[in-house]
């Protein structure tokens, strides 16, 4: 064998060839975040951090709550295009006997990866014996009310504009918004976002965070969504250091697009590194000279998972990552990507 390679093939090669250097112009050009850009954002948000530290300390000394940090793509340099968003992690302590948990298939919603937590022993510890059962409804501690306590606090008894012209930022609580968030101006022409996101980590390693179901039915307030960022993080990057791999490029790339591109903006950083984990268990070679390849790759597999309607977790195969998106969100998406499998680099051109 070995016979020369035919004119089909030699024309495949050429256009790979091209888009492999599309995709990492396009890095270098509009994914990549100049590292002063990350390094003044990521000063604003552990300048607000403390803050907040100093004024729940002095002012809710009895809340339970373990150090508030950050988090986020900005802390893992996964952020793509701009530096403007990461979130605050406020970890609840919550008493092992009075609280327990239940995962979402084992309840009415039958939904997984989403939990209920539920309060127990009301009979011998009465309501008022956990901190937490002020934000407790129907019996289960309900993330909405988490949220509201926050809301009243953050937004109503810190004063941001004096807070602000101590650090020299803008800070302003954003209302209305999905979650809790800070807008923190930190140069004229330079916003960050800051989530607050209470997180409870439970006794099995779980960890819930009270960012409520999109499709928010009134059925699913009570719910607690579980996370996998860290898990799914660190398995990434632990693959990419094992054969000095491009997933975490091709990670960037993926979600810039999708950040650019209002078609695609309802796919997430989850979905993403989840659908590469995936196709990381099929395909071995993610060397730079790969990136081409397993980019077309990983638009297929996105289409055919759009296709099914399904994208499993891979710490958790039962989780449909794609259960929050409406079946015409799902036709939207695929067809936007389908359009791209024969143009991938329209993907590009914004
Ligand atoms: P990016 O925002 O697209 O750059 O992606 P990230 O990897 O920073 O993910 C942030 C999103 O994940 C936010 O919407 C969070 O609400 C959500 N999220 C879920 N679990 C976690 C967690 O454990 N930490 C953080 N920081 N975000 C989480």
């Amino acid at each position: 064998g070995g016979g020369r390679p035919g004119k089909a093939e030699l024309q495949k090669a050429r256009m790979r060839l091209s888009l492999q250097e599309h995709l990492w112009a396009f890095f270098q050009e509009r994914v990549a975040i100049p590292s002063e850009e990350q390094a003044v954002a990521r000063r604003a948000a552990l300048d607000i951090c403390a803050e907040l530290r100093v004024f729940l300390h002095a002012k809710l000394p009895d809340m339970p709550l373990r150090e508030m940090y950050l988090s986020g793509s900005l802390y893992d340099d996964l952020q793509v295009v701009t530096a403007d968003h990461a979130q605050l992690m406020v970890p609840m302590i919550l008493e092992k006997n009075l609280w327990s948990s239940i995962p979402g298939e084992d309840t009415i919603m039958n939904l997984p990866g989403f939990w209920l937590v539920r309060r127990e022993n009301l009979e011998y510890f009465p309501r008022g014996s956990s901190y937490w059962d002020r934000c407790m409804v129907g019996g289960y501690l309900s993330p909405k009310s988490v949220l509201e306590v926050f809301e009243k606090l953050v937004a109503g008894s810190i004063n941001w504009p004096a807070i602000g012209s101590v650090l020299d930022y803008i800070i302003r609580p954003v209302v209305p918004s999905e979650t809790l968030t800070l807008e923190v101006q930190y140069e004229t022409d330079r916003r960050l976002y800051v989530d607050f996101l209470p997180l409870l980590v439970m006794e099995d390693g779980v960890s819930l965070i009270a960012k409520p179901h999109r499709l928010a039915a009134e059925r699913h307030e009570n719910l607690w969504r579980q996370s996998f960022r860290v898990a799914e993080t660190a398995k990434l990057r632990a693959l990419d250091q094992e054969d000095a791999g491009c997933r975490c490029a091709c990670l960037k790339i993926i979600k810039a697009v999708c950040k650019l591109n209002p078609a695609l903006a309802r796919l997430n950083a989850s979905q993403l590194t989840n659908a590469i984990l995936l196709l990381s268990e099929q395909e071995g070679d993610w060397t730079q000279e790969a990136l081409a390849d397993r980019f077309m790759q990983l638009l297929r597999a996105l289409v055919g998972h759009l296709e099914a309607g399904r994208l499993p977790c891979i710490f958790s195969l039962k989780v449909n990552l794609f259960c929050e998106l409406t079946p015409q969100e799902i036709d939207e998406l695929g067809y936007t990507l389908y359009c791209a499998l024969s143009d991938p680099e329209s993907l590009l051109r914004t």
